[in-house]
């Protein structure tokens, strides 16, 4: 399994995964041709995308949705997700838990986060399990259980509390993105992977505002919770392709 976030933040947000049997899309935030772009400049020549799971309805994970469907791309989410998403998918497939799809073992969860029913998600194949959980406001308990023992995250940094706190975002937004149906500060996001850290060798800290984070300072407050850990932090980018990590190598 490899595995490259094509973007990610609030501009739009796409995971690409090869998979044992082909391509999935976690999140579909950017326009098809976009997507296919971004792929070719991670090196990965996409004829089209297998199947997209969707983790939410918020357009920033949405946008090459609909394109991407008539293109006959299996389209799954959870329930609550397709509901919010209207009528017009009917081939979508409800995500009820666990779901075998192109060689992958795909396993949702519930994240707290406001939309109708948010999921994070871990994949696994053979020994290899990667989580993602890149829009929650609360790290919980759950959430911890469901990511230890994964080897690789993507897993949400998305502001720094100082600079939110002092930004130009109106107070509404402010107490929104802090709410625990939110986002998570560099701090919590650093505090959860200092938990994880035993068993995760990579992980790439994505969702990052442009508004109220510098990826600089993101990265310096995570690997400060990680203290001596030994393993690989990416970022992630709003406007190219992170790195490709290969999960058989890790
Ligand atoms: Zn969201
Ligand atoms: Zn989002």
């Amino acid at each position: 399994m490899r595995i490259c976030v094509l973007g990610s933040g609030s501009a739009g947000n796409a995971i690409l995964v090869e998979a044992p049997k082909g391509y999935l899309l976690v999140d579909a935030g950017f326009s098809w041709r976009e997507i296919k772009a971004r792929a070719r400049r991670a090196g990965f020549d996409l004829r089209g995308i297998d199947a997209l799971i969707l983790t939410h309805e918020h357009a920033d994970h949405t946008r090459g949705l609909p394109t991407l469907y008539r293109r006959g791309t299996t389209v799954v989410a959870s329930p609550g997700t397709l509901r919010a998403l209207g009528h017009r998918f009917r081939r979508a497939v409800p995500l009820n838990g666990d779901l075998e799809l192109l060689g992958l073992r795909i396993h949702a969860f519930p994240v707290p986060h406001d939309a109708a029913e948010p999921r994070g998600l871990t994949l696994t194949s053979g020994g290899s399990r990667v989580g993602i959980a890149t829009d929650l406001g609360e790290v919980t308990h759950l959430v911890m259980e469901e990511l230890s023992g994964c080897k690789a995250l993507v897993f949400e940094a998305n502001h720094d509390l100082e600079m939110l706190l002092s930004g130009p975002y109106p107070w509404a937004l402010k107490l929104r993105i802090l709410g625990p149906l939110g986002h998570l500060s560099n701090d919590a996001a650093g505090e959860a992977l200092a938990g994880l850290a035993d068993s995760v060798s990579a992980v790439f800290i994505a969702h990052l505002s442009q508004e109220n984070n510098r990826p600089g300072l993101a990265l310096e407050t995570v690997a400060r919770y990680l203290g001596r850990w030994d393993g690989a932090l990416y970022l992630t980018y709003p406007n190219r392709p992170s790195a490709v990590l290969d999960l058989g190598t890790l």
